[in-house]
């Protein structure tokens, strides 16, 4: 059992299936969360004024160390969130190669130079010197679902950028997320540098959000606590990588065979619980039975079961999440949806299931599950399939089922989603992708160059010769 401290006010932290106390977190006060703020505030100038590639140095010694440590918090992960243990090994070892890019890439900008001439007027005598510069000290607040991979896609380039990070991990998330940050303390990193807030977001939130001293908030999570911090904070930069109702547009010509393995990987991955799930089906009316058939066939062989056993299928994150997906499908059946597998529940464990027959007038349409159901709409063309796309609140990514680039291209053009896919399923990376949300789906871009940028400003340094 992972203990972090014996504060009082403290709270326990229990497996998924809830049946195992694995550890303890603090709930800190405001008065700590000053501290910390002050501490990360006041040290982030002599961080910055650490050669850039001692920066990187400290970057690689922290991936080695989650090398090190891989047994152990993937352990962690996958009891905490309730994750396969393949599943949480890789999301460790994807954790690393990204902090080694991240340290590589940061090491590789080096602003830019304009010459005054090229604009009317200018002059040659003038040259502008385009530095990239901290913003101070970054707050990175993440969700459950990926405790330390979308925690460290924030920490990285705040730090090889030459920012202070108060990071705030997601309650049940936080015994993952303070191993990453014991490996990363075990470099010999200044600990002001990094400082980590604990406790219940609904309670310290509002504080750390709207802090003076924080200069820019990188969040990933639901689209209403991100319309929330966005609200709140003022003038400071934002980036927000929310929720999704992802499509899969399969067309007339597309290999379904191909697309029904994409869809059921893309659909039913962690028990759907991703932001880049694929959250509905469009097919074209024609292809409808044949598709829905090797779906089924595909969705037959997931395994079903407990973190422990490497299941795909596991309990979700809470009893609220499993009551809402089920909810969403009841809404569904009640309407007219077929079920054609799946609609079990066992305590937290919901079955795969797939809904055919879905129309516009059913939540399960529009709103995103974050569970194991996949719907399908039967639409007669690709307008319907645009339409129904950018009629979403979100905007996160689309896939696109065709043998026709040319069709998906023009197609994939019209969809007001940050990425489109084609022939595959929607995914994250690989992670120095730009990932970006339109809607109620993000602000800003992250991947790693872009969040980088995202976390400096241009000092411009103009030389008069
Ligand atoms: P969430 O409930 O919004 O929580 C996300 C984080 O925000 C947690 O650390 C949470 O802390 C914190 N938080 C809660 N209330 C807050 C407030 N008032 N002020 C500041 N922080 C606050 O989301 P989740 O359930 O963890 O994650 C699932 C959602 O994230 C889904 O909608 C999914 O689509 C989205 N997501 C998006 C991406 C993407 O890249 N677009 C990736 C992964 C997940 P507590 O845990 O203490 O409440």
């Amino acid at each position: 059992m992972i203990s972090i401290t014996a504060f009082t006010n403290e709270k326990e932290v229990y497996s998924v299936t809830g049946e195992e106390q694995i550890g303890t977190i603090r709930l800190m006060d405001q008065e700590e969360v000053e501290n910390v703020i002050n501490e990360a505030k006041e040290a982030q100038p002599y961080w910055y004024s650490i050669d850039l590639y001692k920066r990187a140095e400290f970057l690689h010694e922290w991936a080695d160390q989650l090398l090190e440590n891989q047994e152990k918090i993937a352990a962690t992960i996958s009891k905490e969130v309730g994750k396969g243990i393949t599943s949480a090994n890789k999301e460790v070892v994807r954790t690393v190669d990204l902090i080694r890019y991240i340290a590589e890439e940061g090491c590789r900008m080096h602003g830019e130079l304009m010459k005054g001439d090229s604009f009317k007027g200018g002059s040659t005598s003038k040259i502008a010197m385009i530095d990239q510069e901290p913003l101070g000290v970054i707050l990175a607040i993440s969700p459950f679902n990926y405790p330390v991979n979308l925690a460290a896609s924030k920490i990285a380039p705040a730090l090889i950028s030459g920012n202070a990070v108060v990071f705030k991990p997601a309650s049940q998330g936080t015994l993952s997320g303070l191993l990453m940050i014991e490996a990363l303390l075990e470099t010999g990193i200044p600990p002001e540098i990094v400082q980590t807030v604990t406790g219940k977001g609904s309670e310290i939130g509002d504080f750390l959000v709207t802090h003076p001293k924080i200069d820019m908030i990188t969040f990933t999570g639901s689209s209403a606590t991100g319309q929330a911090i966005s609200l709140k904070s003022k003038m400071i930069p934002l980036v927000l990588e929310l929720g999704g109702k992802d499509p899969a547009i399969v067309l007339k010509d597309a290999d379904l065979d191909l697309a029904a393995k994409q869809i059921v990987s893309g659909a039913f991955s962690y028990s759907g619980q991703r932001c880049t799930a694929i959250k509905r089906v469009f097919v074209h009316d024609e292809v409808a039975d044949d598709l829905v058939k090797v779906i089924k066939e595909n969705i037959d062989q997931l395994s079903i079961g407990l973190p422990e056993e490497d299941a795909t299928i596991t309990p979700l994150i809470d009893t609220k999440a499993a009551n809402f997906v089920e909810e969403l499908i009841d809404d569904a059946i009640r309407k007219g949806a077929t079920p054609i597998v799946g609609n079990k529940r066992e305590g937290n464990l919901l079955h795969p299931t797939l809904l055919d027959n879905v129309t516009s007038d059913m939540r399960i349409a529009w709103e995103e599950p974050f569970g194991p159901v996949l719907p399908i709409l039967r639409l007669n063309s690709e307008e319907e399939m645009i339409e129904y796309t950018n009629d979403s609140e979100y905007g996160l990514q689309a896939s696109i089922f065709t043998k026709d680039v040319q069709k998906a291209i023009l197609l994939g053009s019209k969809l007001n989603v940050g990425s489109v896919q084609l022939n595959a399923k929607t995914e994250r990376g690989p992670d120095h992708f730009p990932f970006i949300g339109t809607k109620k789906s993000g602000l800003g871009a992250q991947g790693v160059r872009r969040s980088i940028e995202s976390m400096t400003r241009d000092k411009v340094f103009v030389l008069n010769l």
